[in-house]
């Protein structure tokens, strides 16, 4: 059940350059010619595929290969939009799949065309070493192409949840959402998306007396919001571990060439109270760092007056914050009030996220996902992963699937830097390790 690797590099660059050339920048989407080329692809190979299409030129792929029933089956998710481009600052075309100096270039090479492509290489080859073998696979290999992704996913995965939630009946699924990160030193952390924060939005709220402008007054709402903000900027959510922030930190701690950030890793994950605080102190500097260990608040709109001589009687600034599984927002809330400890400041809650429970980090997909990783490049320490950016993943955790966000393309902090940016581009090496890596996950999974 092995492909000769070298033989499929070719078709594999030839796929993701034909996703590429379908220009399906949401809004509007349009993802229903892309998916007209897969179901093509798919059924060319034999494999059942159903395209559904849940708004005019939207789209969904369902493809299956059956297993003998005895596990429940292993979803391979990948969403066919997305996001525009501004044409001016690339060096190729965003729409020509070029391929450049080792890297293929094009909106949605990473976010998430690559990993699309990776899937269906993933069924195709699958396919065609049953059929060699004449073999057969213990769970259903289920591939699922969305739209809509990108805009939230209300033509997409939200539409699948709501019409068809029987055709995501599964054990595991495999989505986009985590990390392959090249570091300094050359070493590689391949970090599995096994959780994720929960996003709400939060109405801050200040009043005051209105009035004429040419008579100043205490109290003015906007000095009492600004005093408000300011209390927040200092405000800091406790610290909260989680199963995976743990496992993240522990597990990086063994690979990390830092040797400050290293040592603070280990303090963070020791149990000791006193080591576990100078361990968060140190780490809470690097941002992406501080926003696994804690809950975030991120201010992100202002709201208010309405002429330049006019005193308003009430102004608002939104804040994003965004909680940790487990932690209550309105516990959040209440830490907050009481941070500002105004009574002319209010908070209210305009967006509520919904929780989702974290997949298992110690599960068969799990470790199916580190035993395939070992196999390729036993150098890479896979890590379970918090992440702080909202997927689709949710949604199928909170129907009972175990999902896990992968990015398997090795990648450093600056090309993947490029996702929704200038230039995105994958490096083809990349390409060829991680369409590997879904292979050999899969195929570890439902055997
Ligand atoms: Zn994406």
């Amino acid at each position: 059940m092995s492909p000769d690797w070298l033989s499929v590099r070719g078709e594999t660059i030839e796929r993701l350059q034909a996703l590429i050339r379908f220009d399906t920048t949401n809004p509007p989407g349009n993802e229903l010619p892309l998916a007209r080329y897969l179901e093509k692809a798919l059924t060319g190979e034999g494999i059942e595929t159903q395209l559904l299409v849940p708004a005019q030129n939207r789209a969904a792929v369902i493809a299956r290969i059956r297993g003998d029933g005895s596990k429940r089956p292993v979803i391979l998710l990948a969403h066919m939009d997305v996001v525009g481009v501004e044409r001016a600052n690339w060096s190729t075309d965003p729409f020509g799949g070029e391929v450049k100096d080792g890297f293929l270039y094009g909106r949605g090479a990473i976010d998430d065309k690559g990993m699309l492509a990776a899937n269906l290489m993933t069924m195709l080859l699958l396919q065609r070493e049953l059929k060699r073998n004449a073999g057969k696979l213990r769970r259903d290999v289920v591939f699922i192409a969305t739209s809509d992704e990108e805009a939230g996913g209300d033509w997409g995965m939200g539409w699948l949840v709501e019409k068809h939630p029987d055709l995501l009946d599964a054990e595991f699924a495999l989505n986009e959402g985590g990390r392959t990160r090249i570091i300094a030193g050359d070493r590689t952390y391949l970090a599995v998306q096994s959780a994720e924060k929960i996003s709400h939005v939060v109405k801050v709220a200040a009043t005051g007396p209105a009035g004429h402008a040419a008579v100043p007054l205490r109290g003015n709402a906007i000095f009492t919001l600004a005093r408000a903000l300011e209390k927040l900027s200092r405000h800091e959510e406790p610290l909260c571990l989680t199963d995976i922030t743990t496992g993240f930190f522990s597990r990086l701690a063994a690979i990390w060439p830092e040797a400050s950030e290293r040592r603070a890793m280990e303090d963070l994950v020791s149990g000791v109270p006193l080591r576990m605080e100078s361990g968060a102190r140190i780490l809470s500097q690097t941002a992406v760092f501080n926003a696994v260990i804690r809950n975030g608040i991120s201010p992100v709109m202002l709201e208010g007056g309405i002429r330049h001589n006019v005193i308003p009687a009430s102004v608002a600034a939104l804040l994003n914050v965004r909680t940790l599984p487990g932690q209550p927002l309105d516990a959040a809330i209440a830490r907050m009030e009481h941070t500002v400890g105004d009574p002319a400041v209010t908070f209210e809650v305009i967006e509520r996220g919904i929780e989702a429970p974290a997949s298992n980090p110690q599960s068969a997909m799990f470790e199916a996902i580190e035993d395939a990783t070992r196999a390729i490049d036993p150098a890479i320490a896979v890590v379970p992963y918090l992440s702080t950016g909202v997927t689709d993943s949710a949604r199928l955790r909170r129907l009972g699937v175990q999902a896990y966000g992968v990015l398997p393309f090795p990648m450093n902090q600056s090309d993947e830097e490029r996702m929704h940016g200038h230039d995105e581009r994958v490096p083809l090496h990349s390409l060829e390790f991680g369409t590997r890596l879904i292979y050999e996950a899969v195929l570890r999974v439902a055997s």
